[in-house]
């Protein structure tokens, strides 16, 4: 883990790269643990909060149930 900037909420959180995938993994204190690709996170700064957060809700919905949520693509 490294400390690094939150995608969703711009505050500083803890991150590491996803083994399975191509993205990072965060845990923030104001938004829980998620993952998000690599594409997803470069786009994310040009969403505002509210719509970033909405990402996160949209992840979380199609997570399984007590997996964690991942942002796949927000476009
Ligand atoms: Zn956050």
């Amino acid at each position: 883990m490294m400390l690094s900037v939150c995608p969703i909420c711009d505050e500083v959180a803890k991150a590491a790269h996803d083994r399975d995938g191509d993205g990072m993994r965060f845990n923030c204190d104001a938004c829980g643990d998620f993952g998000i690709s690599e594409a997803s996170a470069f786009s994310m700064h040009r969403y505002a909060s509210e719509l970033r957060r909405s990402f996160l809700r949209a992840a979380a919905h199609r997570a399984e149930p007590g997996s964690v949520p991942v942002i796949t693509h927000i476009d």
